[in-house]
């Protein structure tokens, strides 16, 4: 069977990375191409690869020689870029947030549900980490009874120029929007954004730290601890409590140094580090999927659209102090 022409537009940090999963490990994958913003950026990227710099994420995306293309460019970009390789009928890997707000989202599941087939995947990778996978599976084995309540940490070290206040929420708390969600395999009713004493390293109009809530349907609820910047190492924690016990998060395997007197074990500085695994499964599962089924099956446009709608009500109750619905349309048949 012929491989799966790629492109990649984003030439930054995970485009890179994405690149070299595509060139190098997925059997089923070919990389075609990249593109960037800055023309530098892409040649660079492309020849690192061997592989063609398009002129523009327009170019790429209907080219003939892409069948599938990722988008690895800044947040503001995604959903344009996903309604564009819609019109172009191509499979997109979107990485997260799907979109900046709930109505942009919106538009890209009305363009899927013309086209009547999903097309696109989101990069939630946390649900292909096996941490989180284990915890799931012995969640629906019903071995420790229904969950009740998550608490969870998102801890980071350090945030790129451009980060703004409501970047807490739609850049990095949205990874424990859809983890928690897919976790307790319920949908939220309400969040809440709860302001915290603000750290010696609060910049600018940040809050750090600052924690966010989520009440399901069912009546669980999940609490975030969540710190932009500066925190002791980028740490992820995770928590479920449920009726006859609980699951944690493990943390990822490190060596431990004995010396002085003293056992020595590392934390990670960053995402990259502490989710490689999750990424590199990611990625062959969104390969594998679309050339077996001729679709990908991973977090699709309705589980990015509910994290955009979360992150709505969360922003909102920012400004209100109280808890906020969680509005979305009804959930339509392609995404049951
Ligand atoms: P980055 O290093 O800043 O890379 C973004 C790249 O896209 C840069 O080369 C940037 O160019 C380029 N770019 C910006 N706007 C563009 C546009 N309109 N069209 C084409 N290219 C454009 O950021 P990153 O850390 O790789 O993150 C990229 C995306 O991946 C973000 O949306 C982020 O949220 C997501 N991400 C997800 C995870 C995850 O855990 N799933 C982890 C990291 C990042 P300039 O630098 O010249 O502006």
């Amino acid at each position: 069977m012929s491989k799966i022409r790629v492109g990649v537009v984003g030439c930054g940090a995970i485009g890179r990375e994405h690149a070299r999963r595509i060139a190098n490990l997925i059997p089923e994958t070919e990389l075609v191409g990249v593109a960037d913003f800055f023309q530098e950026a892409a040649e660079k990227t492309a020849a690192q690869f061997g592989v063609k710099a398009y002129a523009s994420a327009e170019e790429l995306i209907h080219s003939d020689d892409i069948d599938a293309f990722f988008i690895t460019s800044s947040d503001p970009s995604h959903a344009g870029y996903v309604l564009e390789g819609l019109k172009a009928k191509k499979f997109i890997f979107c990485e997260k947030p799907l979109a900046q707000t709930s109505s942009d989202a919106e538009a890209i599941i009305k363009a899927e549900l013309e086209l009547g087939k999903k097309y696109v995947q989101v990069g939630f990778m946390r649900r292909y980490d096996r941490g989180y996978s284990e915890m799931k599976r012995i969640i629906e084995s019903g071995e420790i009874g229904d969950p009740l309540m998550i608490h969870s940490a998102h801890r980071n070290v350090s945030q790129a120029p451009g980060f703004l206040s409501n970047s807490a929420i739609t850049q990095v708390a949205i990874h424990e929007l859809d983890i928690s969600r897919w976790l307790l395999d319920d949908e939220y009713e309400e969040a809440q954004v709860l302001e915290v004493r603000q750290s010696k390293s609060t910049k600018g109009d940040w809050k750090n730290p600052l924690i966010v809530t989520m009440k399901t349907k069912s009546g669980q609820r999940i609490d975030v601890e969540v710190q932009c910047s500066e925190a002791f190492a980028y740490d992820i924690q995770c928590q479920v409590v449920c009726e006859d016990g609980l699951v944690n998060l493990p943390d990822p395997m490190q060596v431990t140094v004995r010396k002085d007197a003293k056992i020595k074990k590392g934390l990670m500085t960053d995402w990259a580090q502490r989710f490689i695994e999750a990424y590199d499964i990611e990625l062959a599962a969104w390969a594998k999927s679309i050339a077996e089924n001729g679709e990908p099956n991973g977090p699709n446009s309705w589980d990015g659209y509910v994290a955009c709608c979360t992150a709505d009500a969360l922003i909102k109750s920012r400004e209100t102090g109280v808890p906020e619905k969680v509005l979305t349309i009804d959930k339509p048949e392609l995404y049951k």
